[in-house]
């Protein structure tokens, strides 16, 4: 990525969208939306020091919503480029309040509140459609309770949690005990202020509250408005602190996810949602749940599956060393239903196909092996761009051509044409710039003519 953003022949458009096609293979004038930032790119250095002085925190997409960012962020840290971006739907001064901090922190007087949206138009030979896929939504799967039950996650969510530069610094935490932790803050905080309230009424009266209150429950100062305000300041301090102690208890017990349970086929295979098989997912789970296994050698893993694709080169051997070395057990199943144990653990109800009975297990997290569903957009680009696409929503391509989408000089590579793991996008990716690239020279002669 760092080469590609070095590259004299290439220009990054990030942020940016298209929004018109005219022209003909060969021929093409591109309309390109390159969306505000509110930085100016050329001066910003990526420093962050606006970051950390922004006010405005808001949940974190990159993260999957398990971590949280600031109202200018850059999108994750090792993005090309590192510019910061101000997100407009949260930003204080971009929605008509008082705020600028970043504007004032910016040495480098990147911060542009004016900035608008730029229409560029390409002149280009031909077109690559590379936008990938999207993590199919689990909640359609209304007996995986998925959003309901806070210990049942995506795989995706999973690699969040597993990363150094994640939500957790790559500590299994789950989801309920993370809620959990921010919960006991969030009581801490306001139990310290009412807490300053009440020292204020100890050190004027030189009496302890508890005190004072039981001889105010006992009947005395009900005449006192100062008193009384004291006593209810402390019946709040009692609210308060019964439910933190409850879950500072509760928080001792807290330890990182060991009994981890991945479910395989999460809407793939599925006559209800995609009858494809995703390709990729077989392989991440059994990847993720070794590095859960490096991360704390504790940990055990379930794989549920109808059958474990391992295809390619090694793969099987791979799936065997997670077996013998990293705790993983395959069972061949078809899960049929999640409820909540104890102490928010997700329990696994499910048909074991080679014992033929129904079984039920309880583990510390549960894991969903999404299927590969077509990118959101990907629809509306079809119509600008002017390809097909097929009867599950990716681009369409000649089995002949397998690159080449059917508008002539429009090209696909990677999980934008169905599921492809890293290694076949990349390989692909090759392939597609060889069919652009023969494009381009065919023009180039062609005008020489
Ligand atoms: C949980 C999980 C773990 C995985 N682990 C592995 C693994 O270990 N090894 C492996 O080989 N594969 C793995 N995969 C599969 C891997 O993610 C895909 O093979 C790979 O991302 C496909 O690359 P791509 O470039 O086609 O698509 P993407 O990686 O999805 O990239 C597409 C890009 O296009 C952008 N985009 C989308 N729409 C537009 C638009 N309209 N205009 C401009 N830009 C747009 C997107 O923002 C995105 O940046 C995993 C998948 C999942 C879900
Ligand atoms: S103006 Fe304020 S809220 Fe907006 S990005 Fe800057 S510091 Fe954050
Ligand atoms: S790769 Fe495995 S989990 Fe993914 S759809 Fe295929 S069989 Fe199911």
């Amino acid at each position: 990525m760092l080469d590609v953003g070095r590259h004299p022949n290439i220009e990054l458009m990030a942020y940016s969208e298209v929004e018109k096609l005219e022209g003909t293979a060969g021929n093409f004038r591109v309309q390109i939306r390159k969306k505000a930032r509110y930085v100016n790119e050329d001066k910003c250095t990526g420093c962050g020091a606006c970051t950390e002085k922004c006010p405005t925190v808001v949940p974190d997409a990159f993260n999957m919503g398990l971590g949280t960012r600031k109202a200018i962020y850059s999108w994750f840290a090792q993005g090309i480029p590192s510019t910061h971006t101000i997100d407009p739907e949260h930003c204080r001064q971009l929605n008509g309040k008082k705020c600028g901090i970043c504007k004032k922190t910016c040495q480098a007087e990147a911060i542009d509140f004016d900035q608008k949206d730029r229409i560029i138009e390409l002149d280009v030979s031909a077109i690559i459609v590379a936008v990938g896929y999207e993590v199919f939504d689990p909640g359609l799967i209304p007996e995986y309770r998925y959003r309901e039950l806070p210990n049942v996650i995506t795989a995706i969510e999973l690699e969040r949690l597993l990363s150094a530069s994640g939500p957790t610094g790559g500590h299994l935490h789950r989801p309920s005990d993370i809620k959990a932790k921010e919960k006991i803050t969030e009581l801490e905080k306001e139990l310290k202020k009412i807490s300053k309230a009440l020292q204020k009424y100890e050190t004027k009266y030189n009496e302890k509250s508890d005190q004072f209150y039981d001889k105010f429950k006992a009947g005395q100062y009900q005449d006192d408005p100062e008193r009384k305000k004291w006593a209810e300041r402390y019946e709040k301090y009692m609210e308060v602190k019964g439910p933190l102690d409850e879950l500072k208890k509760q928080a001792e017990s807290f330890h990182p996810a060991r009994r981890l349970a991945f479910i395989q086929c999460v809407g793939s295979r599925d006559a209800r949602f995609y009858p494809f098989c995703s390709g990729y997912c077989c392989m991440h789970s059994i990847k993720e749940a070794i590095i859960a296994h490096e991360h704390e050698p504790q940990t055990e893993s379930t794989i549920f599956g109808m059958d474990i694709r391992a295809v390619g080169k090694g793969f099987e051997q791979y799936k065997i060393r997670g077996g013998n070395q990293s705790n993983i057990k395959y069972v061949r199943a078809r899960v049929a239903e999640i409820i909540e144990g104890n102490n928010n653990n997700p329990v696994i109800i499910y048909e074991d196909t080679r014992e033929r009975m129904v079984k039920k297990e309880e583990f510390d997290l549960v894991i969903l092996a999404t299927a590969c569903a077509p990118s959101k957009g990907l629809s509306k680009l079809s119509n600008i761009l002017g390809f097909e696409l097929n009867s599950f929503g990716f681009v369409k391509t000649d089995p002949s051509f397998p690159l080449d989408t059917t508008r002539d000089g429009i090209y696909v590579c990677g999980c934008a044409h169905g599921p492809q793991d890293i290694p076949e996008s990349v390989a692909q990716a090759s392939a597609a710039a060889a069919r652009a690239a023969q494009k381009v020279m065919q023009s180039r002669l062609r005008k020489a003519s």
